[in-house]
């Protein structure tokens, strides 16, 4: 196959959770790009549609679901409507998070189960259900959301609960993929860097401390994650499956 080509996704059919706003929407967008229909999932069901509205005016289908992704039976129901109503189901993108800054001693029982359900349980669930579906269509590709805090631990914000839930998707991810490689499906996750959006913004205070932590000396614009998404959901990933892209700056390195 020609290079070029192996990057398209001519027909295919994804879904994005979180794919309302911030990375998730801006990868929706990238994998319509590239030649996918697109199911955007997210809590937000304004945020959702707009997405899906976006998908269509670059003249693919696209769908808007609303699903709480903690939830296995409603996340069973979305991957059962994405393949009703997209015809199929090749690239499952589970990429929904949240983030809690709280000093570990005082964390409640509460933020540590909520961070630990949206960013590690649902990406199981969603895994999962997609994972089935995929595996009684002979193939897939299942990219998931992990974080360079799967790596490192960040400053000054303590957030012990985000960062043991990352490097739990980078392992589920490795696990998955040695599980389901015979069934034709790859798994692999990307670890963005700090990223402008919305879970960021929020925190503005911090930047300083983060751009004098980054080689580049600045965050990421969400577009510059997309590409990643596409390339591993692309045939031009043939090979490429268990792994984890870090795309930081180089903020790791440090
Ligand atoms: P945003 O907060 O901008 O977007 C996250 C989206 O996920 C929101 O639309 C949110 O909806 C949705 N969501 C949250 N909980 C659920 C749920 N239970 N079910 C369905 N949808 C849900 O975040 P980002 O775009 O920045 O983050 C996307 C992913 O990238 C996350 O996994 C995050 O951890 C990861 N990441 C982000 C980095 C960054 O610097 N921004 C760096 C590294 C990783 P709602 O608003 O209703 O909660």
């Amino acid at each position: 196959m020609n290079v070029i080509d192996s990057f398209k996704l001519t027909d295919k059919v994804a879904f994005v959770t979180g794919g309302g706003r911030g990375i998730g929407k801006v990868c929706a967008l990238g994998l319509a790009e590239a030649g996918a229909h697109v199911a955007v999932v997210d809590l937000l069901r304004d945020e959702a549609e707009t997405t899906a509205e976006e998908v269509r005016g670059l003249g693919r289908r696209a769908a808007a679901i609303c699903c709480d992704v903690t939830q296995p039976l409603a996340v069973k129901d979305m991957v059962d409507r994405v393949v009703a109503v997209l015809g199929g189901l090749d690239i499952a993108f589970n990429n929904a998070g949240i983030c809690i800054h709280e000093p570990a001693e005082e964390m409640s029982d509460e933020s540590w189960l909520n961070v630990v359900d949206v960013d590690l349980n649902a990406v199981f669930f969603c895994a999962r259900a997609a994972g089935k579906v995929m595996i009684a269509g002979g193939g897939g590709c299942i990219i998931n959301t992990a974080s360079m805090s799967g790596q490192i631990v960040n400053r000054p914000q303590p957030q012990c609960a985000y960062n043991a839930a990352k490097a739990g998707v980078i392992q589920l991810t490795k696990s998955l993929a040695t599980e389901w490689a015979s069934h034709g499906i790859r798994v692999n996750c990307i670890s963005p860097g700090y990223t402008g959006t919305e879970m960021t913004m929020q925190v503005k205070e911090m930047h300083p401390d983060w751009i004098a932590d980054s080689p580049m000396r600045r965050l990421a614009e969400p577009d510059e994650i997309k590409g990643a998404v596409v390339f591993l959901a692309s045939p031009a990933a043939s090979f490429v499956t268990g792994h984890d892209l870090v795309i930081d700056g180089a903020f790791t390195c440090w």
